[in-house]
């Protein structure tokens, strides 16, 4: 017996508003016209951009990613339903998310910071979906604020895996991607890229959370790769400049316990670097049980 399957074409969405564009496609709301009750998130890659800009490589990556992450339901990723083609474009259909950008929450609260509650709260669900993601033996390569979305409850997905590792060069991988104030050491020292390198761009998120800025920032691009690779930033033990820093009163008032495991994990060895493992033990997460997911699953608006 042999089932005929339908194949999917634009015409079977009701396009809405555009919800973002990237560096090769543009995201829309969309609406299942045989279930208006249900939206979605629609990236659609124009072919030819595509092929001109020589990304075919990063679409192939997204989709096989997502396809590979999606086998189990985890709640902190995006998920790919399926995709289509057309002679224009590639077409991904995907979980909308309705919260919108984790970033454009942090630019309305004081000082684009979290207080330490919020903080927490999403640097657990992060936690959860990156040692679920190592798990599969990928490696992200471009976690940053903006790669965070919230579904319609407040819980955080993480997104954006064109620039993934796959899973058949899992150890390490070569290669600048990523964002200038997320970069890891090693990548721009040695050129490699591993587990640990979600882990340092994990760092540099939890410290925007709570000063409202990364911790590396210069004026141009080169000047933040030197701020990396000399681990200066605020925070930093051996900084002279702790004291003198404007933000040298987020030092004074934070929980030393965050400041200490920010020191951890923005560590220039990645061999030094504390594990995902080792940060769920740290102390400031001794009142999070990792294994109630209900708990660490419940969204900022439920
Ligand atoms: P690039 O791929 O160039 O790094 P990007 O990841 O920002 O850029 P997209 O994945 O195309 O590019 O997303 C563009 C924007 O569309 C996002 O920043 C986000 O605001 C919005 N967006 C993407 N996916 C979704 C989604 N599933 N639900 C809701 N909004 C989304």
């Amino acid at each position: 017996m042999s089932a005929t399957v339908k194949k999917h074409t634009p015409q079977d969405f009701i396009f809405k508003q555009e919800l973002g564009h990237g560096a090769y496609s543009t995201v829309y709301k969309a609406l299942d016209k045989r279930n208006l009750k249900k939206a979605y998130a629609i990236k659609v890659c124009s072919k030819n951009h595509i092929i001109k800009e020589n990304k075919v490589k990063y679409v192939n990556i997204e989709k096989n990613t997502l396809n590979l992450l999606g086998k189990t339901n985890h709640p902190g990723i995006i998920k790919l339903y399926y995709t289509f083609h057309d002679k224009q474009n590639l077409y991904f259909v995907l979980d909308y998310a309705k919260g919108g950008e984790l970033l454009s929450l942090l630019h309305i609260q004081t000082n684009g910071t979290f207080d330490e509650l919020y903080s927490k709260h999403f640097m657990v669900q992060i936690i959860d979906t990156l040692e679920y993601i190592h798990s599969c033996g990928i490696i992200h390569r471009d976690l940053k604020p903006e790669n965070l979305l919230l579904d319609k409850w407040g819980k955080l997905m993480i997104t954006d895996f064109g620039a993934a590792s796959p899973p058949a060069n899992m150890s390490t991988c070569s290669s600048f991607v990523g964002t200038a104030e997320y970069v890891s050491p090693e990548l721009l020292l040695f050129n490699q890229c591993k587990f640990a390198s979600d882990v340092w761009a994990l760092g540099c998120i939890l410290y925007q959370f709570i000063n409202g800025t990364p911790p590396f920032r210069g004026e141009n691009e080169l000047k933040t790769f030197e701020k990396i690779v000399s681990l200066d930033y605020p925070w930093n033990n051996n900084n002279n400049n702790l004291l003198l820093h404007p933000n040298n009163n987020t030092a004074n008032l934070t929980n030393p316990q965050i400041i200490n495991l920010t020191r951890k994990i923005l560590t220039l060895n990645p061999n030094d670097r504390i594990t995902i493992p080792n940060i769920k033990l740290h102390p400031w997460f001794n009142d999070i049980n990792w294994q109630d997911k209900d708990s660490i699953w419940r969204g900022i608006w439920q």
